[in-house]
């Protein structure tokens, strides 16, 4: 298969829109930008199309998809708000939608069983990014759409990391430009407690979970066992891993590099005064802000860097910690999975 990229242009996608939803309409699938990463989208009401994305990106069938929406005013298609949480998931869908933010929900039948793994919940988002918006509107359908990313690796942020990762086993790329979050949605579920509504954070994300508390109790989700589980549909262990290993040293002193081995620092700030970048003659440096610590500027550079650290060839990749307070709360949670655990 030829994968096609569209350049989506700024001042007037709808070429690009038309061609995508022909492919979707077809039961195709297509790679669309979206605000947090590029995602690799099915009509989500089409089984046999949502079937292939879990064949292209070699993803285990446990795992569920996250379905887009063009607006909130669609969320009765796909999901079944329970009265007692409607008054708190309207009010988190005003506040967060369209954005960076999944909630998941009691699912309606229209929503296939493969696209969430057998489960009674979906997961729905409502996109910022209009090409996405737009597409979904034509399309007349949701769109399920996972990152475009082969299975457990890095999450592509551009239209040539999706190349990259699906380059023939697509038939279409929408160029959207560089996505502007650069890290996948906050996932939450929600439940009413005895006098607040209790959010539990299932992938932390550009959604704080500072910004969440003023909606109600905000509760870290905590696996059942380290290891896929039942219970644990999707919130696996290792992810987003580069080919290199990637080693995160919460402290500089435990790094020990083996005589011979060229290693490449990511590091954070870029500053000395962290203690990482004397440690070692480095290969090569990268760094996710241009020392201003600015997490945001981290973020966005966040899945580009690991691509970049990741094709230098070197022997591994050692990563500084990120301070863990709003974007860095995603972040680390993101390096703690692409490095290399013990099993
Ligand atoms: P991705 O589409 O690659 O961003 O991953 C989507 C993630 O959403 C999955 O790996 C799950 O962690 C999560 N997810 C999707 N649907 C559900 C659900 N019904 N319940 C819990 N988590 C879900
Ligand atoms: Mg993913």
């Amino acid at each position: 298969m030829i994968t096609e990229t569209e350049v989506a242009d700024f001042e007037d996608w709808g070429d690009a829109v038309q061609k995508a939803v022909g492919v979707l309409q077809a039961g195709g699938l297509v790679a669309l930008p979206t605000e947090t990463v590029y995602g690799l989208g099915a009509d989500a009401l089409n089984p046999e199309a949502v079937a292939k994305v879990f064949e292209v990106k070699e993803r285990p069938h446990f795992d569920p998809l996250i379905v887009h929406l063009s607006s909130v005013k669609d969320l009765s298609t796909v999901a079944v708000v329970p009265e007692e949480i409607k008054e708190v998931v309207e009010a988190l869908a005003k506040e967060f939608w369209p954005g960076p933010f999944t909630m998941v929900l009691p699912k309606t039948d229209a929503v296939p069983d493969l696209v969430t793994s057998g489960l009674p919940t979906v997961a729905v988002r409502v996109s910022a990014h209009e090409v996405m918006q737009d597409v979904i509107k034509e399309l007349g359908s949701p769109i399920a759409a996972p990152s475009a990313n082969r299975f457990g690796r890095i999450s592509p942020t551009s239209a040539a990391a999706v190349q990259e990762e699906l380059d023939g086993r697509i038939p279409l790329i929408i160029d959207g430009g560089a996505s502007r979050e650069g890290l996948e949605s906050t996932i939450i579920s929600v439940k009413m407690g005895e006098k607040r509504p209790e959010m539990t954070i299932l992938r932390p994300g550009p959604v704080s979970k500072e910004a969440l508390q003023k909606f109600g109790k905000v509760f870290k989700y905590k696996p059942a066992s380290a290891k896929n589980s039942p219970e644990a549909p999707g919130q696996l262990p290792s992810h987003y891993a580069p080919r290199t290993p990637l080693y995160l040293f919460e402290r500089p002193e435990d790094f020990k590099p083996e005589p011979g081995k060229r290693y490449a620092l990511l590091s954070y700030r870029g500053m000395e005064k962290d203690g990482y970048l004397d440690l070692h003659e480095w290969e090569t440096i990268g760094c996710l802000s241009s020392g201003t610590g600015k997490l945001a500027e981290g973020a966005v550079r966040f899945f580009y860097m690991l691509r970049y650290m990741d094709s230098l060839g070197v022997d591994a990749i050692i990563a500084e910690p990120i301070s863990e307070t709003g974007l860095g709360v995603a972040m680390m949670d993101r390096l703690r999975r692409a490095s290399v655990q013990d099993s």
